[in-house]
């Protein structure tokens, strides 16, 4: 039997492709093994969204390809972002690369099982309807959540983005095959499922006429059992008070807004193409913290964004300043060939771009310790992820926490099950961590 290894880079609906590429490889009586020196075929499912995570991908590569020293038969392999926006190149630069394939092209990797079929590259672009499969993905069994990927691609095309020329159009799946393979997932186990997509907000728009979450939403109310649904890449642009209404008043929807803003000063807003402006954002805010007291809204910022002014800059800081996000990550602009962008004038000096960068996240440290403090004392809901019995101890996240992005809450003094909803005290933090005890009262 083949043995397979997938080493997993990028997002998350990366992540979810790499449980479909395994899924597919097991229906075909392969076998996956956790270690790429027992695999025959080795894949790395790569991301190319920006400089840094092109880097990382051709470094696995490069790094998993010295396994072929030793064993010459080995496979190696590229999936994912980068092998569908660099193919050819790829195939020239890197010799030990026996396949190349597309993020919807990786069924192919198995015409490489048993031959010596010269090196394949096979990239299919311009997409137009979601690929749906007939077999099940593998999900990561250690975890108490899992994603779900409901749409592809994006039509946005903000001015410094690849993803439109490297995903494609945007493409959604049906309410029907959403639902079902959430079912999928709470048979798993699973008690998250975490929607995602590079825009959420349009999902349903190319096949049913116009946005459909909400309907989506309603499809999930059928599904029984415990469990959290969590929803990733709202745009601003496109958050209707309806679905503000919809995720508030629903227990199971996590009261958790990712709204990726990138700026707020008008000019770069719209000089980025985010369709939407400060008084816009500025509304969309207000109605989510007046809805509800008891929600969490994420977002991030793309510092250092051609022709950002210090003035520019001081608005954003100000207006971080003021709002107190309770989850902010941001970014330094990097410029990325093909997009609008990577053409403008006034690029901002790479050193300013990271002194904005850690003056606006240093700023947020600031506030993010002090939200912790203010929650101290307060009993809150917590899904147990994972169990320390040498410490005594379990970790666990708040609906306003996403997994890998967000913080956690270290509850001391119990051991419980992974996937077990608990109520717990806050007792302290421990830098963006929470400390709690278990909630007897
Ligand atoms: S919404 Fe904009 S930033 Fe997000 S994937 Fe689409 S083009 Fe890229």
């Amino acid at each position: 039997m083949t043995r397979f290894y997938i080493h997993k880079l990028g997002c998350p609906k990366n992540d979810v492709d790499a449980d479909y590429i395994a899924g597919y490889l097991i229906k075909n009586n392969c076998q996956s093994v956790s270690s790429p020196e027992e695999a025959d075929i080795l894949i790395v499912n790569s991301c190319g969204f920006i400089q840094s995570a092109k880097e990382e991908s051709v470094n696995s590569v490069l790094e998993l390809g010295q396994l072929k020293i030793k064993k010459p038969n080995l496979k190696l392999v590229i999936t994912g972002c980068l092998a569908q926006r660099y193919a050819e190149q790829l195939k020239k630069d890197i010799p030990e690369l026996d396949g190349i394939f597309g993020v919807d092209d990786f069924r192919k990797i198995t015409s490489l099982i048993g031959s010596d079929t010269d090196r394949i590259a096979a990239v299919k672009v311009n997409q137009t309807k979601y690929r749906e499969y007939d077999f099940d993905r593998v999900v990561d069994s250690d975890q108490v959540f899992a994603y779900l990927k409901i749409s592809d691609g994006c039509d946005n095309r903000c001015s410094y983005c690849a993803i439109p020329d490297i995903r494609g159009k945007f493409r959604s799946r049906t309410i029907e095959s959403v639902t079902e393979e959430a079912r999928f997932l709470l048979d798993q186990g699973k008690k998250e499922i975490i929607l995602v997509s590079q825009e959420t907000t349009a999902y349903g728009r190319d096949i049913y006429g116009k946005p459909e979450l909400i309907k989506l939403l309603e499809a999930f109310e059928k599904l029984t059992g415990d469990f959290w649904v969590r929803i990733m890449y709202l745009h601003p642009a496109r958050l209707q008070t309806a679905m503000i209404d919809y995720m508030i008043d629903n227990p199971r929807i996590c009261s958790y807004f990712d709204l990726p803003l990138q700026h707020i000063n008008n000019d770069i807003l719209r000089a980025m193409g985010r369709q939407v402006s400060r008084r816009e954002i500025e509304a969309l805010l207000n109605y989510i913290r007046e809805r509800s007291h008891e929600c969490g809204i994420r977002t991030n910022f793309i510092v250092g964004f051609p022709g950002e002014t210090d003035q520019q800059f001081d608005e954003l800081y100000r207006f971080v300043e003021k709002e107190r996000f309770d989850r902010m990550g941001s970014f330094e602009y990097s410029a990325e060939e093909s997009t609008r962008a990577a053409e403008m004038n006034n690029q901002v000096d790479p050193e300013i771009r990271q002194s904005r960068y850690h003056r606006l996240m240093e700023l947020q440290r600031e506030i993010a310790f002090e939200e912790n403090e203010a929650k101290i004392g307060r009993s809150m809901q917590v899904l147990i992820e994972t169990v320390l019995p040498a410490d005594n101890r379990c970790v666990g996240r708040t609906s306003f926490d996403a997994p890998e992005v967000d913080q956690g809450v270290i509850i001391k003094g119990a051991q419980i099950a992974p996937g077990s909803f608990v109520s717990v005290k806050i007792t302290g933090f421990d830098g963006y961590d929470l400390l709690a005890q278990e909630d007897l009262s």
